[in-house]
């Protein structure tokens, strides 16, 4: 695998605006939010490690598939150009109009090829584009502790405590800190303060909840991030505080 993977950045920052539209709840070209997509279990059940691929991961390709079939079934003849040059941007290769019965069929096989071959070519690039913001992470997990909250202990044991929140994990994949230190670029995410010299010699810093395990917070990647012992004490176990402050790059 090449260390800069190649992607149609346009494309890319165009999905990850509807997307982050979605988690916001606002009015855009998209659909709205689908809070049913984490009324699945087994899609929750993803958050009780830190795995990638994270649950996010999961939403962008739902959300991707949702409304690329959503579209075509509403619009058909208005978007389906745009769809086939899309696919041909990726060097799909395409059957033409022509060689369908009928519209209907030429439209349901673009959306066929579509789901297989878009969302996992796009996926990546449209996570690194939204994790990069805390903000957006934190509203996103806001919405999976909602649901978390309505998780039965009865049925989900084996993950939960007996006043229904989720075991608290302990262990941090070399991944995931590596990619949180490169976002917060070695500082607090609260404070700003530089950790650089205590992360260098695995002193004092802390990976926290954004929202916490106590009230419904997961254990999806996308719920950490970087602080200093003082701001993570301030926190506390009920505080969702995060900053969208960063590093200046230039100073
Ligand atoms: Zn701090």
């Amino acid at each position: 695998m090449s260390f800069f993977r190649k992607s149609n950045e346009e494309i890319v920052l165009r999905y990850a605006s509807g997307i982050q539209s979605e988690i916001y709840g606002e009015d855009h070209f998209l659909l709205e939010f689908d809070s049913s997509f984490f009324e699945d279990e087994f899609v929750l059940k993803k958050t009780f490690k830190p795995c990638m691929p994270s649950l996010l991961h999961a939403y962008i390709e739902h959300s991707l598939v949702l409304n690329t079939q959503e579209v075509l079934c509403e619009c058909g003849d208005v978007v389906r150009d745009d769809i086939a040059d899309e696919l041909r941007l990726f060097d799909i290769p395409l059957r033409e109009l022509n060689t369908f019965s009928d519209e209907d069929s030429y439209e349901r096989y673009l959306s066929a090829v579509y789901c297989e071959n878009v969302p996992k070519k796009l996926t990546p690039d449209i996570f690194e584009v939204l994790f990069n913001r805390r903000t957006i992470m934190k509203k996103f997990n806001e919405t999976i502790a909602s649901q978390i909250q309505k998780l039965s202990y009865a049925r989900w044991n084996e993950y939960l405590t007996s006043d229904g929140v989720m075991l608290r994990c302990s262990y941090w994949p070399e991944g995931l800190k590596r990619a949180l230190f490169r976002r917060e670029q070695g500082h607090c995410a609260i404070c700003l303060r530089d950790l650089r010299n205590l992360i260098a010699n695995d002193e004092a810093y802390q990976i926290d909840h954004i929202i916490p395990i106590k009230i419904g917070g997961s254990n999806d990647p996308t719920n950490f991030q970087i602080l200093c012992s003082e701001c993570n004490k301030t926190k506390g176990g009920n505080g969702t505080d995060t900053s969208s402050f960063y590093s200046p790059l230039f100073k």
